[in-house]
């Protein structure tokens, strides 16, 4: 390899918010994650919504899940 002209590679550690930590090769220093193997639903087979801040409950008010509710108790009432 030619000098000075790759980054550096060197051992690092990604870090989940689970509190995961992954001893990796990388040329990025401590990495910082929110969702990895260990705590992903598709792989722990757990069904939870990954929600921070409140957004899906938002976006359900905003985009009618308890709208569409009214609606339809509304039409079977004709
Ligand atoms: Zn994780």
């Amino acid at each position: 390899m030619k000098e000075k002209i790759h980054p550096e590679y060197g051992k690092t550690t990604i870090t989940c918010a689970c509190g995961a930590v992954y001893h990796v090769g990388s040329t990025k220093k401590n990495i910082r994650v929110e969702i990895c193997a260990k705590c992903h639903p598709f792989f722990t087979g757990v069904q939870k919504i990954v929600d921070s801040g409140g957004r899906v409950e938002r976006f359900r008010q905003k985009y009618g899940y308890i709208q569409g509710e009214q609606e339809a108790k509304e039409s079977g009432n004709r």
